[in-house]
């Protein structure tokens, strides 16, 4: 069946109506305290929901940072058309829904003893436990990388410092230089990233140093929104000729860049070929981060599995994983997923207080790309658990064609900043 974007919208409106209309548990759970670990996009919006849904649960919120930088548009901070305060969120919004926010790592979840231990000294006792710490970045995967040599060569895959590094790099670089970018294999935060990050560097470069390039050199042989980002590769930075600002080099599953040399700023491939960077970028492979593999919520992968209705971990009953730390199968690991993953686990979180059976849940996300200037494209999927419960499938979506008019890769832009707006309000707001 072809969807057609006006039906696609009918449907997001009619899950979103369910989804905000559907949480009737009054004071049910009262008494009960649910600690959320990690507050970013996830942790954030499961711990304002928790108290939308029933402001009877105390909800403590414990987030290492004060402050919390967007990943998602950290690309136009690169590419020059934002400023990195602008992705930078803080924590009183929250507190004015009543969620206790403390500052302070999360050393040790015990599941048996309901109690999560902070680097501070702090104990806090739980009913139920919310996890959600987004990604760390597997280091040891590339000869020659460690979190050391990130402050020198930035993965800016975490935003904040590394967004700001990798910028300043790439403001001191000569014109004519080489950015090389080393993107990850499956699985990983934000597919369409890299791609995004590297079409913002080329706008930067095209606008500034016009006679440099960017290199990626994938871990994989394809990948995300591949024939958006190509066409417009072609239509704004003649790749594929030899004028190209963007060269694109994709490999074999897990062939990627395997070795760094930090003191010359060359990579190593795979295949044993070295490439000198003038500005190297490196996106190591990723896991669920290090909280969850210390409690014990991650498998052989390194994520978190979980039962796709709650988000109760397969692991550790109590606990909930959601976002990038999950393996929330049939989903892609984005914000916007996390924001929708963090309202089903709210929801039946409530539920479960209050002795009730949590209902069934819809999921949604969209995912914008902006390319280049007055040029964006997105995909946007609503999805619900299948019948047997194993994965998440998308039943409706739509994604902008290659053949769209300016003015429709245009509006995409202006939909990316509205959708900015719209969810940092929703998660921090
Ligand atoms: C360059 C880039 C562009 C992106 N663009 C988009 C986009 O356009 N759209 C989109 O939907 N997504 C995008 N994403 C993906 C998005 O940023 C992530 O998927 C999202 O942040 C996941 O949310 P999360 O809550 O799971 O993790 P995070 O947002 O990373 O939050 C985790 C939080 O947990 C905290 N934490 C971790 N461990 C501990 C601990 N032990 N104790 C206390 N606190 C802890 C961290 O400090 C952090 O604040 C992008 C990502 C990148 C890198």
């Amino acid at each position: 069946m072809k969807i057609t974007r006006r039906g696609f919208i009918q449907t997001v409106g009619a899950a979103t109506a369910i989804g905000v209309a559907g949480v009737p548990y009054i004071a049910l759970g009262a008494g009960k305290k649910v600690v959320v670990v990690g507050g970013g996009t996830g942790g954030a919006t499961a711990a304002k929901y928790l108290r939308m849904a029933d402001p009877s649960i105390e909800v403590t919120l414990i987030e290492a940072n004060k402050e919390y930088y967007t990943c998602y548009l950290s690309n136009e901070v690169l590419g020059g058309d934002r400023s990195l305060d602008s992705i930078k969120f803080g924590y009183d919004g929250l507190a004015k829904h009543g969620v206790k926010v403390v500052h302070d790592m999360v050393t040790g979840i015990d599941a048996a003893a309901k109690m999560v231990k902070t680097a501070g000294g702090q104990s806090f006792g739980y009913d139920r436990c919310i996890v959600a710490p987004g990604i760390d970045l597997n280091y040891g995967k590339i000869e020659g990388y460690s979190a050391e040599v990130a402050e020198k060569i930035p993965h800016a895959w975490k935003a904040g410092p590394q967004t700001a590094l990798l910028r300043s790099q790439l403001e001191a670089m000569k014109d004519g230089g080489t950015v090389v970018i080393a993107a990850p294999p499956n699985p990983f935060r934000c597919p369409p990233g890299p791609y995004e990050r590297a079409s913002q560097i080329a706008m930067y470069l095209q606008n500034n140093k016009p006679k440099s390039k960017v290199i990626i050199l994938d871990a994989k042989p394809k990948f995300s929104k591949q024939g958006l980002f190509i066409g417009a590769w072609q239509k704004l930075y003649g790749y594929g000729t030899d004028k190209a600002m963007i060269e694109w080099h994709g490999q074999q599953e897990e062939a990627g860049v395997v070795k760094v040399d930090a003191g010359s700023n060359t990579v190593t491939t795979a295949f044993g070929d070295d490439i000198k960077a003038d500005v190297l970028n490196i996106i190591p492979p990723q896991m669920a981060g290090a909280v969850a593999s210390a409690a014990g919520l991650t498998d052989d992968g390194g994520w978190c599995p979980v039962n796709l209705a709650t988000f109760e971990s397969k692991i550790h009953a109590g606990v909930h994983v959601l976002g990038d730390a999950s393996n929330a199968i049939g989903m892609p690991k984005s914000a916007y997923a996390a924001n929708s993953q963090a309202k089903v686990c709210a929801a039946a979180v409530a539920a479960l207080l209050a002795g009730q059976e949590p209902g069934t849940p819809s999921y949604v996300n969209t995912c914008y790309s902006i390319a280049g200037k007055d040029y964006a494209f997105s995909v946007a999927n609503v999805y619900r658990l299948a019948e047997d419960g194993s994965k998440i499938v998308a039943v409706s979506g739509g994604v902008t064609p290659g053949d769209a008019s300016a003015e429709q890769f245009k509006r995409d832009v202006a939909y990316a900043h509205s959708w900015f707006n719209n969810i940092t309000k929703d998660a921090f707001g």
